[in-house]
């Protein structure tokens, strides 16, 4: 077994409670060596060990803390070990800037639960109980510091119960700045019980819930969900479910641990599971996914409605397609008229949009993909101090992220920066952070892309601009979550991203040494008839293919002129693509409805099957891997084959390049990554090879985790 290293960052009330000689003690028992110290962030430990060792530590870290501290949330990273050779407490270093102040949204907390289902608690059934240790926390918080007055509870006078406890050091909810009880606080415009009736009846109800307003329908009816879909101009995209408790969700899917502590975590994020095959769910609830999106009731709310309703219900943002979710009650009520039957409203408001996060297991291990509710605003720790940079990162998934010292802050999931209406929450989200941390930046980093909306803001902002090239924040950001210096090969691999010689990039190598990068190697490029509006045509890429490949096929003339005379037809070098060519050559998808959506198909496509066998692709040169496939095509091959051959294909093809860089630590990031197979197909011949391999873990793979990468390069120049 190898020795690991976990960083485990705790935040809340950690400091002065007698955290740090409580550590020291346990992982002296333990024997495990590392240190642990106080930061801006909260307490941070690293500890290195075998696993077994670091479970144990984890456990008792857990069970064991000194009563006075309040852990509010924890976050931890696997890291290659560093060789410590004891255990030390070290001294606070006061580089960092105190960050610890904003906490993420935290699911309801079992005391709080146990108390609104209890007839005798004075808060029974009350919707917005809380305490120090759960309720919201970022969506409520206009200014600092984190005191009632900042918050949108600023309106609500407490009453005397409830500012007795307030007041009380030795309650549970001392200086719980969301107090409240039904006196109070926060009211509800209807009831739970009319809510859960009108889902019964094939209704769809707006909620306004921590982050913004959720649309619901029961999962169980088709004509429920095909309405919200009609409605809500979504054709295809996967929805989510919320399910009342985790014994229904392992009834629906296969629940690994790893799986279900997710579930169950404070963050409680979107939980991306394999469907069990039992029948109930509507079939067009995510019938174009392989895995579905499920979470369990994080609010109050939440496990009123389930309780009441005690069936899966589709729960997706409050919004019409392409538009950021609503949180105003008067503009929720505008914007979603012709979307809800009824609404589910409160008075207390929110402060800014955050959606569900969502996270998926890939190799055992937690990767967020998208990161926002109970996880925004949490900080990264970084290997260097850095400058005072704003990122404002890409155009699809963007997030933004500040940098000061060693901490990163990344922003909430904005969202794809197509509508005005969308351009104006990334106004916000940046407006937002600069005063909740008293954030002046010197400097702002974009991405190299001439005309994404956000390169554009940067460039109008009148602060010194520095544009990163998109694949390499991409694999910075890793880097950075991952504490890798130093040298290494960066595997950056995705849909599109503007590459420094004006091409589409995507299926990209570069050598990074101590911060410098150097493109070593990619995709053979072809050339993208429609160019960037063609990005979720895959038939597109398959005709240039099949084209450059050799093999005649009927193509519309429009398009073999456009090829033959390369009119918009850019060069793109973007393994994206080529998921999205080989799915249309293999019949899985001709064009994608959503992002993502034909690999995803192409991913699914392999079931369970085991094959080794993969198609050629060496120095990334695709045309003899294209012959093969077509020609398996028409020989029926089974496709499951087909999809596995070229997976493998893509992994043989890292290792190659690792080979060839002879080098010994590949850090793997980009989009396609959100791809299970490829990650952990890829992963273990790495390490067969005598590699070692980073992946993504609190940061998404995809654009959403562009700015950390922004803000890591620009902030050390
Ligand atoms: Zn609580
Ligand atoms: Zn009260
Ligand atoms: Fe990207």
């Amino acid at each position: 077994m190898d020795t690991e290293r976990l960083r485990i960052t705790l935040f809340g009330a950690v400091q002065g409670v007698g955290f740090r000689p409580f550590v020291y003690r346990l992982a002296a028992s333990l024997n495990l060596p590392g240190w642990v110290r106080n930061s801006g962030a909260g307490l941070e430990i690293e500890v290195e060990g075998q696993a077994g060792e670091l479970t144990r530590f984890l456990e008792r870290l857990d069970a064991e803390r000194p009563p006075a501290a309040v852990v509010l949330g924890r976050e931890i990273s696997r890291l290659a070990a560093a060789g410590f050779d004891q255990f030390r407490i070290c001294s606070s270093t006061g580089e960092d800037p105190p960050t610890a102040a904003v906490l993420p949204d935290l699911a309801t907390c079992p005391q709080c639960r146990g108390e609104l289902f209890d007839p005798a608690d004075r808060r029974n059934l009350y919707p917005f109980i809380n305490c120090t240790r759960c309720g919201p926390r970022y969506s409520i918080i206009l200014d600092i510091p984190y005191d009632r007055h900042n918050t949108t509870m600023r309106g609500f006078a407490l009453c005397p119960e409830c500012e007795r406890q307030y007041a009380d050091p030795l309650d549970r909810r001392f200086h719980a700045q969301p107090l409240a009880c039904a006196a109070c606080g926060p009211r509800l415009n209807t009831t739970v019980e009319s809510a859960a009736c009108a889902l019964r009846d094939g209704l769809i109800v707006a909620l306004k819930g921590i982050g913004g307003y959720q649309l619901l329908a029961d999962a169980r009816q088709p004509g429920a969900v095909e309405q919200l879909r009609r409605r809500k101009h979504r054709e295809e995209k996967p929805f989510a479910v919320m399910m009342p408790s985790l014994a229904m969700v392992k009834e629906y899917c296969l629940v690994s641990a790893a799986e279900a502590a997710l579930l169950q975590s404070p963050a409680a994020p979107i939980v991306l599971l394999r469907p069990a095959g039992r029948p109930g769910i509507a079939p067009n609830v995510a019938a174009s996914s392989p895995l579905l999106g499920i979470m369990l009731p994080y609010s109050p709310l939440h496990h009123l409605l389930m309780e009441a309703f005690r069936y899966p219900v589709v729960a997706t943002s409050g919004n019409r397609s392409d538009e950021p979710i609503a949180i105003e009650t008067g503009e929720a009520h505008a914007r979603l008229a012709g979307i809800a039957d009824l609404f589910v409203d409160h008075d207390r408001p929110i402060a800014r949009p955050c959606d569900d996060s969502v996270a998926r297991v890939i190799g055992r291990r937690e990767t967020v993909l998208r990161r926002a509710r109970g996880y925004a605003p949490l900080p990264v720790r970084v290997p260097k101090p850095l400058r005072r940079v704003l990122a404002v990162g890409g155009h699809l998934k963007n997030s933004i992220a500040i940098a000061a010292g060693r901490h990163v802050i990344l922003s909430q999931h904005v969202g794809d920066l197509d509508t005005p209406e969308a351009r104006r929450a990334f106004e916000d989200a940046i407006a937002g952070l600069l005063r909740i941390y008293d954030f002046q930046p010197e400097l702002v980093a974009s991405d190299l892309h001439p005309d994404y909306a956000s390169t554009l803001w940067a460039e109008e902002s009148g602060l010194p601009a520095v544009r990163v090239q998109h694949h390499q924040a991409h694999l910075a950001a890793c880097a950075a979550e991952n504490d890798v210096e130093g040298e290494w090969l960066g595997v950056s691999w995705d849909g599109a991203g503007y590459g420094t010689d004006g091409t589409i990039w995507g299926g990209e190598f570069f050598m990074a040494r101590h911060g410098v990068f150097e493109r070593f190697a990619h995709l053979r490029p072809f050339r993208l008839p429609g160019g960037e509006a063609a990005f979720r045509e895959g038939w597109r890429p398959a005709a240039s293919l099949c084209r450059q490949a050799g093999i005649p096929r009927p193509v519309p003339n429009p398009l073999e002129q456009m090829l033959a005379k390369g009119i918009n037809s850019p060069y793109t070098s973007s393994v994206g693509r080529l998921f999205d060519g080989v799915a249309a050559l293999t019949g899985v998808a001709r064009e994608s409805r959503f992002e993502g959506q034909a690999a995803m198909l192409l991913e699914r496509a392999i079931g369970g099957v085991t094959t080794t066998g993969a198609y050629p692709l060496e120095h990334g040169d695709w045309r003899e891997l294209i012959r093969k496939v077509t020609a398996d095509v028409e020989a029926g091959v089974e496709l499951r084959l087909i999809a596995a051959r070229f997976h493998n294909a893509l992994a043989n093809w890292i290792v190659e390049v690792a080979g060839q860089a002879a080098i010994h630590r590949v850090v793997l990031s980009g989009g396609v990554f959100q791809n299970a197979y490829l990650v952990e197909r890829a992963t273990s011949l790495l390490e067969a090879a005598g590699h070692m391999v980073f992946t993504h873990q609190r940061i998404p793979p995809n654009d959403g985790g562009i700015a950390l990468g922004q803000a890591v390069i620009a902030g050390a120049l």
